[in-house]
């Protein structure tokens, strides 16, 4: 699991070779001669491993605010925001083919596109995609989902002929059964062979004196399939599972294109997740966060007691080890859950309650009202604090700072954020 041997991995910059000043388009660049190389459909040089650690540099690098995150923290920088390459497509359910990577980075279909020295011949057919809704904890915990696909498939009544039943089929006279032909072209000055679908048959191969009615001569229906599909524990919103075979079935004896299942995973009223660790709120009273206590929290494995030490501020994070999302595939440590403690100030307090904080405050020597002296002096302190100010020499306001640069907006901050403790709470 890559989260585990952070300090081993390679700079992003060493991996796609380029140096740290480099532009987007330097990097896009870079990075699309060494996928060709590296992709592992490439027989002569090939290496999964080593697109899988380009594949993740140039997410990262190709991202602005990542790259920035990563130039100034380093791989700590981008944790948890990198998808996770190392851990996909482990086994033939959970994973980003290779294919798959380059069209999500380039935006555009690789396969068949003549770059990786595929051979000519029946057309796959398409890929499918299917949006795949799952809840917080079965993503947490995995599971098995059904799933039904309305694909491409052999005709049933002509049995993927294409022919009516009882019709005449024979071997297309033009391509003589291949259903390709080799057409001279003139490309620029140089005249060439191209391989063409064979325009009498379309690439069939056969010569149908009657076209199948149901399929209208292709051969092809779209049918329902349904299958059950393991979704591995830990998986991530966003990820996708490739199902080899379960998209369309190519044209003419072609094989079927794929299935990529995109996980959608909803979210929970009492957790957010980021990487394998489970945030979560948790509301204790002034009398608890003064005295401490028990608490009993959510987590994924039902509610939990938690230990609140005495005199606990509001802020806090407590961990509960252990208690967060398990690694996928099973490799590496799990997560812990980390509490964020708020403080709930008591708003409507009755008449006891109301005495008893008075007397708390009498003990602890507090004046909660001002007096007619204090406001006097405040006064007398604010006024010349404004003819300091007319005389320029004033240096107690600081409230035009500049604020650290570079601060990044990562998750974590974010949930930070959401859990402090708000006024109106
Ligand atoms: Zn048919
Ligand atoms: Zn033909």
């Amino acid at each position: 699991m890559a989260i585990g041997n952070m300090s081993t991995k390679k700079d992003y910059y060493e991996v796609i070779g380029i140096a740290k000043t480099a532009s987007p388009e330097e990097i896009k660049k870079a990075f699309r001669k060494h996928a060709r190389t590296l992709h592992p459909d490439n027989k002569d040089s090939g290496d999964e491993k080593a697109f899988k650690e380009l594949a993740e540099a140039y997410e990262v690098l190709s991202d602005e605010k990542q790259r920035a995150a990563y130039d100034r923290y380093g791989h700590q920088g981008v944790k948890g925001s990198a998808r996770n390459f190392d851990d996909m497509d482990m086994s033939s359910f959970a994973g980003f083919g290779m294919d798959d990577i380059l069209e999500a980075l380039f935006g555009q279909g690789v396969r068949g596109g003549g770059g990786f020295g595929r051979q000519a011949g029946p057309a796959q057919g398409s890929h499918l995609k299917y949006d795949l809704q799952i809840d917080f904890l079965e993503a947490v915990f995995g599971c098995e989902k059904k799933i039904e696909v309305n694909r491409l498939d052999d005709c049933t009544t002509c049995l993927g002929t294409g022919a009516a039943p009882g019709s005449a089929v024979t071997t297309c006279a033009t391509c003589g059964g291949m259903g390709q032909v080799k057409e001279l072209v003139n490309m620029l000055f140089v005249q060439t062979y191209q391989i063409m679908p064979c325009p009498q048959c379309r690439g069939n191969g056969k010569k149908i004196d009657k076209p199948c009615r149901d399929c209208r001569g292709e051969g092809l229906t779209r049918k329902k399939k349904d299958f059950n599909l393991p979704v591995p524990a830990g998986i991530a919103d966003g990820s996708r599972m490739r199902v080899a075979s379960l998209g369309d079935k190519g044209p003419h004896g072609g094989p079927f294109g794929d299935l990529f299942v995109v996980i959608h995973v909803k979210q929970h009223k009492d957790f957010i997740r980021d990487g394998s660790t489970i945030h979560v709120k948790q509301n204790i009273s002034y009398s608890m966060a003064a005295l401490g206590g028990d608490l009993l929290v959510p987590t994924v494995e039902g509610s939990k007691l938690l230990k609140i030490p005495a005199g606990i501020q509001s802020g806090t994070q407590l961990l509960m080890r252990d208690l967060g999302v398990p690694p996928l595939q099973g490799q590496g440590r799990r997560g812990d859950q980390i509490v964020h403690i708020a403080v709930n100030t008591p708003t409507k307090l009755s008449h006891e309650e109301k005495e008893l904080f008075k007397q708390l405050a009498e003990l602890n020597g507090e004046t909660l009202s001002a007096d007619a002296e204090q406001t006097k002096k405040l006064k007398r302190d604010a006024e010349k604090s404004d003819t300091d100010d007319a005389k320029g020499k004033s240096n107690g306001k600081k409230k035009d700072a500049p604020v650290e640069d570079g601060k990044e907006d990562s998750l974590l901050d974010k949930i930070v954020d959401a859990f402090r403790p708000k006024n109106s709470d």
